[in-house]
């Protein structure tokens, strides 16, 4: 097998790089790209006795270990140049990292990309990859590419798959197609791919999984990673196994020894960043490099924040991946010198200072704090793409000075003080006096910090964003009159003719389960007065990708009554809870609301209650609306949600619903309300008149008449759709 080295320089912000940039054409041709060989031998390489001895495809060469740190500096070879290490992996989900062009990527000093099998195999589909000769030619990326091997995203899909020891069975979102995704099956679409590192299908389970599940899930990895060798034959595309066990630390232990055993080019640590603490990742992060051997790769999956890589570089990692950078670029918050700088903050507005004078990346050279303020107010892609391409710097930077500084033996001092440094806030713009915040450390977990109001109520404020969940009642009150005194729960909940089937409640935005929690003491309300025999089921379903807010409130019991209860205990610790009686069931999908839209059973009611268009404006467009729409229609549904605005109201319009006010709460003198039919369901006791011509004509005055930024051709088909609506149309 030919490895050519096509290393390039991985951007202009390196310094001391010398190396020319090499800019390939796309060729015509795709055959010009090395394909792996694939085998017709089904056997497993047979393993040396001694690893140290093996020779791996990648040819992974520790160029230095610094003292008093498990930190290593080292090269490897794959069929798309050399990479150093530590290094960090941008994630390109859909091929393609967030708001970035491969030449933004390049200049931030991005070296190895990570794709994502699951959703490239529903869309654009492996046909698309064959035609191409792989994802490189696809994407126009020549640097090396990890593919994952789905089973991450499709462990995460409860209700639309199905498992056994063949593999994981499961619905396309895209199109409802049936795929089969076994360790044989995802190797086959990641050779497809001709990714230059594959990953074996493994089942992910919580980091918190009580130790008999967790055995079990490490046992099936193992038999699985066996398989995943075989079907990988001896092809010259690198192939990772993966250490389970979730947080017991003997199965951590055993998972290590079991697959450092085997020809694996390069052995990952899978299932953290999951629900575990800090404190306990990096535990179990030095408890398993201790126990992987050294002549081989290290890759920390889906970790993490600057201070977590910088922890695991410490205990012995080479390889991390995260959404991070793009996430927080879309949320306005930039990685720098001085901390971490919210661009939302009116303190920016006037600033013709750069994001960080010390950075060297073109949205540094070019643009100022005002500006990128604007466009992050405006919810303006370019300002995401200039953030993510400072975030992406700061990070490649940071594995840069870590890389030179193990070289040159200093590691552990540089560990000490970038420690302190990474874990500031803004400094040059406190968001509050110091002399408050000497008094009392907010208590936090993750983004999320407790936010006590002027009334005296406790709310959760994610960090990042500023935004308090439930901000202007108390939570359980606003809760209560929102969203399950709006629904009707109580009388619903009672059997009466042929309304028996069971109610299905989706709660959009699990947050400190609040609008959950109430729908639970509704229920368990009626329970109490009409029994048993007079309830009908209800299934609650959570919506929910970051539980720390959960988390955070439940460390304080004190501020937050409603969390004193079993159910949202067992919600963090397995995800399921039901009542005594198995009339409730509720249980948590774990992820983003989009990705699980099409999975999750046809709901009755929603609770519609994520963040604000502002912090999160994916989660309130049409398209968005126009999928609950389409995944509610074998039911009358209705959908309850706090926004009033406009927009969101014209957005819901256009994806078919029929719109109402809803009562108003604290200073909003109204909510919104949609029905997927006009009369709203059958066992709704009273549904509120529907907006009529007055809010037409509101709506056609309205300076934000869309919800987001559309084409000209796209407003005329906007604005058709809600002059032609049926809600409007017997009105004189
Ligand atoms: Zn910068």
């Amino acid at each position: 097998m030919d490895f050519p080295d096509q290393s390039f320089c991985a951007g202009t912000v390196e310094a001391g790089c010398d190396r020319p940039r090499v800019h390939r054409p796309i060729p015509r041709d795709w055959k010009e790209f090395p394909m792996p060989q694939y085998s017709a031998d089904p056997e497993i390489r047979p393993a040396s006795k001694d690893p140290r001895s093996l020779k791996t495809l990648l040819n992974f060469t520790v160029e230095n270990e610094s003292r008093g740190s498990q930190a290593r500096a080292a090269t490897f070879q794959t069929l798309h140049g050399k990479v150093e290490t530590p290094i960090f992996m941008p994630v390109g989900t859909q091929a393609t990292v967030k708001w970035q062009t491969v030449e933004s990527l390049r200049i931030t000093g991005a070296r190895v990309l990570l794709a994502n099998t699951y959703h490239l195999l529903l869309r654009p589909g492996l046909e698309v990859f064959k035609q191409f000769g792989g994802i490189h030619r696809f994407m126009n990326w020549d640097g090396p590419v990890l593919t994952d091997s789905g089973g991450f995203q499709i462990f995460s899909l409860p209700h639309s798959r199905e498992m056994n020891e063949a593999g994981a069975r499961f619905q396309s979102y895209v199109d409802g197609k049936s795929y089969l995704l076994s360790p044989e099956s995802s190797i086959e679409m990641q050779k497809t791919m001709a990714s230059d590192i594959m990953m074996v299908l493994d089942q992910c389970i919580d980091s918190t999984a009580p130790y008999a599940q967790a055995e079990a899930a490490m046992e099936l990895t193992h038999r699985w990673a066996e398989r995943s060798l075989r079907a990988r034959g001896d092809s010259g595309q690198a192939l990772f196994g993966i250490v389970q066990g979730a947080c017991h630390h003997d199965l951590r232990k055993k998972s290590a020894a079991f697959l450092r055993d085997l020809p694996f080019d390069g052995l990952a640590i899978g299932g953290l960043a999951v629900g575990e603490t800090h404190r306990e990742r990096y535990e179990l992060t030095a408890l398993v490099t201790e126990h992987l051997p050294k002549n081989l790769p290290r890759y920390l999956m889906g970790v993490g924040t600057p201070i977590d890589i910088l922890e695991g570089v410490h205990r012995g990692v080479d390889m991390f991946d995260c959404i991070i950078p793009s996430q927080l670029a879309q949320r306005g918050v930039a990685f720098t010198s001085h901390g971490k700088l919210k661009l939302r903050r009116a303190v920016h507005k006037f600033s013709q200072e750069p994001l960080d004078a010390r950075c060297d990346c073109p949205s540094c050279q070019q643009y100022s704090r005002a500006y990128i303020h604007h466009l992050v107010k405006s919810a303006e892609l370019l300002g995401w793409h200039l953030l993510g391409i400072h975030n992406m710097a700061f990070y490649h930077r940071l594995m840069r000075e870590m890389r030179e500084s193990i070289l040159r033996d200093d590691f552990l001092s540089y560990y000490g003080q970038k420690r302190l440094e990474l874990g500031r806030d803004d400094e040059q713009n406190p968001g509050r006096p110091p002399k408050q915040a000497k008094r009392s450390e907010p208590a936090r977990v993750g983004d999320y910090e407790i936010h006590t109001s002027a009334q005296g109520f406790s709310s959760i404020r994610q960090i990042s964003s500023g935004e308090v969940m439930h901000s202007v009642n108390r939570p359980l009150d606003e809760a209560d009159k929102l969203y399950v005194g709006q629904a009707f729960l109580a009388a619903r909940l009672l059997k009466h003719g042929a309304s028996a089937d069971e109610m299905t409640v989706w709660d959009v935005g699990l947050g400190a389960a609040f609008n959950a929690m109430a729908a639970v003491q509704c229920f368990e309300r009626c329970f109490a007065e009409q029994g048993e025999k007079n309830l009908r089921p209800l299934r609650l379903v959570s919506f929910e990708c970051d539980l720390d807010a959960l988390a955070l409130a439940a460390k304080y019991p004190v501020h937050f009554p409603h969390l004193r209860h079993r159910a949202p205990f067992q919600i963090l610790a397995s995800g399921k809870w039901q009542h005594a009686s198995k009339l409730l069931q509720w249980e948590l999908l774990k992820g983003d609301f989009p990705s699980l839209i099409e999975s999750a059973v046809v709901p009755d009611v929603i609770f519609y209650d994520p963040f604000s268009f502002k912090t999160n404006p994916a989660l309130w467009n049409a398209e968005i609306f126009s999928r609950v729409f389409k995944r509610c229609l074998p039911k009358s549904a209705e959908l309850y949600t706090y926004s009033a605005s406009t927009a969101v109201r014209a957005a819901l319009l256009t994806a078919g619903f029929f719109v109402a006010a809803g009562a108003g709460t604290g200073p909003k003198s109204a909510t919104t309300i949609a029905f997927t039919r006009a009369t709203g369901p059958g066992d709704h006791p009273l549904p509120p008149p529907l907006l009529g011509r007055e809010w037409l004509a509101r709506w056609r005055r309205s300076g934000a008449k869309y919800p987001t930024d559309l084409a000209e051709r796209e407003k005329r088909v906007f604005d058709s759709l809600i002059e032609g609506h049926a809600q409007f149309a017997d009105e004189t």
